[in-house]
């Protein structure tokens, strides 16, 4: 086909091409980080469009809607700008997007509103509350457990004892208590219209799975389905993906079975082996080039993957020739560390490589407050991917709480948090208004008439009145923002005392980004779905990109960081004692180290300050002496600082750390930072508490403290 940019299909090779030419039937692609999968879909979109599909009947699903928009201006670069019309999102966005008209077949309203992560844990927490479970002193999980643990059971047919027996044995005496509340849970959200993240794809799976004539219509909008990072999704995707596809079998999934992180919500790598069997007579293309990066890179992060228990992806080869061995830095500590970062970003910056073509990767969001810290003292620019993200603060909540409610006016979860606003309103009031607001045709105007003689009250008639009013005007979204951030600014300046002009900022920033939609209900969707970064909107200039490692998937830049490969740190301490979390730790390594393009640096600080114990040394990540020494250049810190002695990184098969039998309570020891002290009881096998002479009590964990036993 003719196209803006000559043969579109220039730069693939023979298996590349392989995929993108098969339009009809399932295909697989299976292959390694970095050897053009995203690449080759971005070639079908544009070879489906430039020979005549509409491209409303493409469905591009993705892990971000950001990739999705970065595949489809790649397509219209290729073929032109028809391009943007294609279907593109996540997931959740598409099950979304369709059950906003079909949801009444699942009995929702269409109106229904999306309860994200945190308004989950606080209906749970408000829910074990009414049912006396999980009061102070009780036994009963965290929240985040319980959310964990409902999640199994709704993605497994609702049996939560089960899920227990399997996933959480030594919970099972709280088994009670959980089915009760995840019964309670359930009944509520349907009687609220909530949906939580499940609820999204589950019900519009049995939408497809009952309504015959729903899946034909959609066999016959979308005809072609491709998607990206296949190997985290979950069971219920691949069945909505199978019941969409009905009637044609033109999908096309691609992933790397070595890069699926996001078992911990519920994803399953094997789905991806498991595609042949929903789809009989699926083509698999394997792709073995790497692309992206050069052969010493490449032999490293082999060798990392080498290790997994379970392996499907072939060993890849460099097409690029030349580069150098990934550099090991060991540092002093976390300020050595992000000095030396932050020096090595200036000087490839100063030999001309953009600031945003550099990234630094970690496990989890705190890890980079160091780094932050040193960047901002230097003015290095950067931006930070993952972690907190604005829309979960509690300011941007409150004002689109608000937001929520003019959409539906029965959303209790908003309720709950814009009632509570008011001083003197809490949980008992909020609930109080609520349940005359649920029977009721116009919750607004009944508010306006509040009869109760509470403190409160003409709090609460205020707001009634205030809403009816902005339910009234006719206004465009950041206009409607401005009216509620003007009401709420009093609340502002009352909760957030020292720092409400910063969350000001944040509020003028949300208003900047809701200018992009063209609904509240489609803006609320996306925050809650797939927030959008402030940073995609505020984030001129060139600047240092700092991610959580899930937040890196996919992408890649020239230079990469991997900072804090430290035990304690990486793996997480949580995947500790979990041979499978342990394994989903080592792909997150892998897919660190395959974002890079030149040169990457794998960095671990030699002490670490963990909680409680202070600075004290830190043996490599695991993970980091799996890769044969030979593969990596070693780099030990410049100038050791007056003060800190570089402890020798104990090898992994030096004798195991002594444990506590040799230190019994009312032994002498000495540390190496606290100086001599006295044991004052055993806390687990490898876990001490110490009176220090100098600086009193300390919990010691054995297995990152020095210890040594003294006479006496
Ligand atoms: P990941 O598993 O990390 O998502 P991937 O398999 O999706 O990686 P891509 O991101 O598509 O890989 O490609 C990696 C890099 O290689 C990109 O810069 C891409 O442009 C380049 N590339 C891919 N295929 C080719 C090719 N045939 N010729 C030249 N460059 C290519
Ligand atoms: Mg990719």
């Amino acid at each position: 086909a003719a196209s803006p940019a000559g043969d579109p299909d220039a730069g693939l090779n023979p298996q590349q091409r392989e995929a993108v030419e098969t339009l009809d039937g399932p295909v697989l692609v299976i292959a390694g980080a970095g050897s053009g999968k995203t690449r080759t879909l971005v070639h079908r979109v544009a070879r489906l469009v430039a020979r005549g599909t509409e491209p409303e009947a493409i469905l591009l699903l993705t892990f971000t809607r950001k990739a999705a928009s970065a595949m489809l201006e790649r397509a219209a670069r290729l073929v032109g700008p028809a391009c943007a019309r294609v279907a593109g999102g996540t997931f959740h966005a598409f099950a979304h997007r369709m059950l906003r008209v079909h949801a009444p077949l699942a009995g929702y309203p269409v109106s229904f509103t999306i309860l994200d992560r945190a308004d989950t844990a606080g209906l749970l927490r408000q829910l074990a509350g009414e049912l006396g479970l999980g009061g102070s002193g009780s036994r009963f999980p965290k929240k985040a457990t319980v959310a964990a643990i409902f999640s199994r059971a709704a993605n497994t047919g609702g049996d939560v004892t089960a899920v227990l027996e399997r996933d959480w044995p030594h919970l099972l005496a709280e088994a009670e208590g959980l089915r009760r509340l995840y019964e309670a849970y359930t009944a509520y959200k349907r009687a609220h219209g909530l949906m939580d993240y499940d609820d999204l794809l589950l019900r519009w799976c049995d939408v497809l799975e009952a309504h015959p004539e729903v899946r034909e219509a959609m066999g016959r909008r979308f005809r072609y389905l491709m998607v990206d990072e296949y190997q985290d999704t979950n069971a219920v995707q691949a069945r909505i993906l199978r019941l969409v596809a009905c009637g044609h079998d033109n999908v096309m999934a691609v992933g790397d079975d070595a890069q699926s992180i996001y078992a911990f919500r519920g994803a399953n790598f094997r789905n991806i082996l498991d595609f042949p069997k929903l789809f009989p007579g699926t083509r698999i293309v394997k792709l073995e080039r790497n692309y992206r990066t050069t052969q010493p890179n490449l032999d490293c992060t082999n060798a990392i993957i080498a290790h997994a228990r379970e392996k499907f992806t072939k060993h890849l080869v460099a097409d690029r020739p030349g580069g150098r061995r990934p550099v090991c830095f060991t540092a002093l500590d976390e300020l050595d560390q992000a000095r030396f970062v932050a020096d090595r970003v200036a000087s490839y910056h100063a030999r001309g490589v953009a600031l945003a073509e550099m990234a630094v990767l970690f496990r989890a969001g705190f890890h980079s407050f160091q780094l932050e810290a040193e960047l901002n003292t230097r003015g290095i620019p950067f931006t930070k991917r993952g972690g907190l993200r604005l829309v979960e603060a509690a300011h941007i909540k409150d004002v689109l709480g608000v937001l929520r409610l003019l959409v539906n006016p029965y959303d209790r979860v908003a309720w709950n948090r814009v009632l509570q606003l008011l001083p003197g309103v809490g949980p008992k009031g909020a609930d109080r208004v609520f349940a005359a607001v649920v029977g009721a045709p116009d919750p607004f105007a009944l508010l306006e008439e509040w009869p109760g003689r509470a403190r409160w009250t003409p709090q609460v008639r205020r707001l009634g009145a205030y809403l009816r009013r902005l339910q009234g005007a006719d206004l465009a979204l950041p206009a409607v923002l401005e009216r509620i951030e003007a009401w709420y600014r009093p609340y502002l300046e009352r909760r957030f005392l020292e720092d409400h002009p910063r969350r000001s900022q944040d509020l003028a920033q949300l208003r900047g980004m809701a200018g992009r939609y063209e609904d509240a209900v489609t803006l609320l969707a996306e925050v809650a779905l797939d927030p959008p970064e402030p940073d995609e909107s505020a984030g001129e200039g060139d600047r240092l990109v700092l991610s959580t490692i899930h937040s890196a998937k996919g992408l890649e830049w020239r230079v990469v960081f991997v900072i804090h490969l430290a035990e304690g740190r990486f793996p997480a301490p949580s995947a500790e004692g979990r041979p499978e979390d342990l394994e989903e730790e080592r792909r997150l390594f892998y897919v660190a180290t395959t974002r890079a393009r030149d040169d990457l640096y794998l960095c671990r600080p030699a002490m670490l300050n963990f909680s409680g114990a202070g600075l004290l040394p830190a043996r490599p990540s695991r993970f980091l002496e799996e890769i044969p020494a030979d593969l990596l250049e070693q780099v030990a810190p410049a100038s050791p600082r007056a003060g800190v002695a570089v402890p020798a990184a104990a090898p992994r098969e030096a004798a195991p750390p002594p444990g506590t039998g040799a230190f019994p309570p009312g032994a002498r020891v000495r540390h190496t930072i606290f100086g001599p002290g006295r044991v004052l009881e055993v806390l687990g096998p490898e876990k001490l508490r110490v009176h220090f002479d100098v600086s009193g009590e300390k919990v010691l964990n054995l297995q990152y403290a020095r210890l040594q036993r003294l006479g006496g």
